[in-house]
């Protein structure tokens, strides 16, 4: 049985897609995408020698190897010019390392019709990414499991706008405001107030006093919100 979180990613993977799901670990992600028809076929990528065991072990054994490839590469080298890839999945990695993976190799993006994205912190490096690479987000999830919250953003091609505001807590999240997404944000800000206390005790450096108005400024921001 799949994760909540990975079973979210997946319903947002397009009907007969061509998935690459980079970073797959045990592959359960395509895995599950193939039974479940949702995907015509899948690329399950890794880059660490265990975890690429794991794949083809589980892609063996769900006798899903007519369906799915398995490879050992760095990010999107995972992807092959004729894959005919349509939706590449990344999940569970933070929100810098899965926009260093879309920024290393751009040409495997060609022809991807939608990205899905499911950083485990700094969301906002990737809609950040979205902005600068013409990708908007078409929607976004946040949810609590295991008493860890995730967020997972859906990208297509296209233009967008975004305070910077939004950057931070998403266009969508921030519009929905669920219940999850409060329990965040009032964290976040909790954590911000003890940092700042923090340094209002420090030596008042210009360093320290700038980072004490930035942090300042986001408490009151996002209190707000
Ligand atoms: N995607 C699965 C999930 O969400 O449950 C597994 C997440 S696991 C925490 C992250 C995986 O990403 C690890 O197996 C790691 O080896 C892999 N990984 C990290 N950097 C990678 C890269 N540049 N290319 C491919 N895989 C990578």
């Amino acid at each position: 049985k799949l994760s909540k979180r990975l079973e979210t990613v997946a319903k947002f993977v397009p009907q007969d897609a061509i998935v690459a799901d980079i970073g797959s670990d045990h592959a359960y992600l395509p895995c599950y995408l193939v039974h479940n028809n949702i995907a015509k076929s899948a690329i399950a990528g890794e880059v660490v020698k265990g975890p690429y065991d794991s794949a083809c072990h589980e892609v063996q054994k769900e006798k899903l190897t007519n369906k799915i490839t398995v490879r050992l590469a760095d990010g999107l080298a995972a992807i092959e010019p004729g894959d005919g890839v349509t939706a590449i999945t990344i999940a569970g990695m933070g929100g810098p390392l899965i926009t260093s993976i879309l920024e290393k190799h751009p040409l495997a993006l060609e022809g991807v019709e939608r990205l899905i994205l499911q950083p485990n912190i700094h969301a906002k490096v990737i809609r950040e990414w979205a902005l600068q690479n013409c990708w908007k987000i078409i929607d976004e999830v946040i949810l609590l499991e295991d008493e860890k919250i995730y967020e997972i953003l859906v990208l297509e091609r296209g233009e967008m706008n975004l305070s910077e505001l939004e950057k931070l807590l998403g266009p969508v999240l921030k519009q929905q405001h669920s219940d999850v997404f409060h329990t965040k944000w009032t964290r976040e800000v909790e954590q911000w107030g003890h940092v700042r206390e923090a340094l209002q005790k420090a030596e008042q450096t210009p360093e320290i006093l700038a980072k004490s108005a930035e942090l300042a400024h986001l408490i009151e921001e996002v209190g707000e919100v």
